[in-house]
């Protein structure tokens, strides 16, 4: 067998998952293992190493069948030097040449990428976009991440950094958002802003069924805000419809900018099903031009957790030639 099996991994601050994935994209065996981040920079690319030898042995296979590692890393990165510039829930990681590094412990070629990037490259390849030649997707959950496929390839930009939806902005003068500017979409609009949204409302007077747990500091997310409004709480209802709306809005101006052929959403508050998704469509109607039929379709996710996975394998395959 020559190298055609590739392993793609994604890097989190709780969780390490990886994979060994067929040439079509196919993920077929799967380990998920504690980051155990706060043991630094060495002692995760450590775990990351055994991991790619379990799962190797998983498969049956010897590492000279593997094309090589993708890993899908959170943060700021260069792809093309290799380098993680700085992942927040990773405590230590500062200009960390991942790919020089893991690579020598390994003994494998690693191919670097953006987890969001990864992320959207595997729905195209074997998720709700394998039948398309552009894709643009969103993940909705702390913030909002974004990966953009045109003609079959990831678009990085030409800073490495191209898809930052999240960080649109949508309202001017708007939320501020941790990354210095105001009025970012993913302040609007990911899981995390809707319960936060509820929140502020319910404290600034707005009544609500969910009024109790806002002042008893209670935890609770977007699940429950949509729950609450299709209990028939109004407030709730009206959070949960100005998230759709934003999001929405968030898909024209990708269209006009990208005209993809789809548009993916991925992420917890994909989890909603088609009560995110029909609404989204409904503003998406109402919201865009009418005066060429170049409307991308709306569709949900369809790979869940292991998108990262298999986007960062297929990533590994592409960036080294296979
Ligand atoms: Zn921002």
């Amino acid at each position: 067998m020559t190298a055609s099996y590739a392993v793609g991994i994604d890097l989190g601050g709780t969780n390490i998952k990886g994979g060994v994935c067929t040439p079509d994209g196919q993920l077929r065996f799967r380990r998920s293992i504690d980051t155990q981040a706060a043991g630094g920079v060495a002692h995760v690319l450590g775990r990351m190493a055994e991991l790619v030898d379990d799962l190797v042995r998983d498969a049956q296979l010897t590492k000279t069948e593997l094309a090589g590692v993708g890993v899908g890393a959170p943060g700021p990165m260069s792809h093309a030097a290799g380098v993680v510039h700085n992942a927040p829930n990773l405590p230590g990681w500062v200009n960390v040449p991942l790919r020089e590094q893991f690579s020598a412990m390994i003994g494998l070629p690693v191919v670097l990428e953006n987890d969001a990037n990864a992320a959207a490259f595997g729905e195209y390849v074997a998720g709700a976009g394998r039948e398309v030649h552009s894709l643009v997707m969103l993940t909705l959950g702390t913030g909002i991440g974004g990966g953009i496929v045109l003609a079959g390839k990831l678009w990085r930009g030409h800073f490495d950094n191209a898809g930052e939806i999240g960080h649109l902005v949508t309202v001017p003068d708007g939320r501020a958002c941790p990354c210095g500017q105001r009025g970012c979409l993913e302040r609007y609009a990911s899981a995390s802003a809707v319960a936060e949204r509820l929140c502020e409302a319910v404290r600034a007077g707005e009544s609500s069924t969910l009024k109790a747990k806002v002042l008893a500091n209670e935890a609770f997310d977007a699940r429950h805000v949509l729950a609450a409004a299709d209990a028939g709480d109004a407030l709730a209802a009206r959070i949960w419809d100005e998230t759709c709306q934003y999001l929405a809005l968030g898909i024209v101006n990708l269209r006009h900018l990208l005209n993809p052929e789809l548009v993916v959403l991925a992420g917890g508050l994909s989890n909603a099903g088609p009560r995110l998704l029909e609404p989204v469509k409904a503003h998406f109607e109402r919201l865009s031009w009418k005066i060429a039929p170049d409307a991308p379709r709306i569709a949900l996710a369809t790979l869940g957790e292991n998108a990262g996975m298999i986007g960062a394998a297929a990533l590994a395959r592409a960036g080294l030639g296979f």
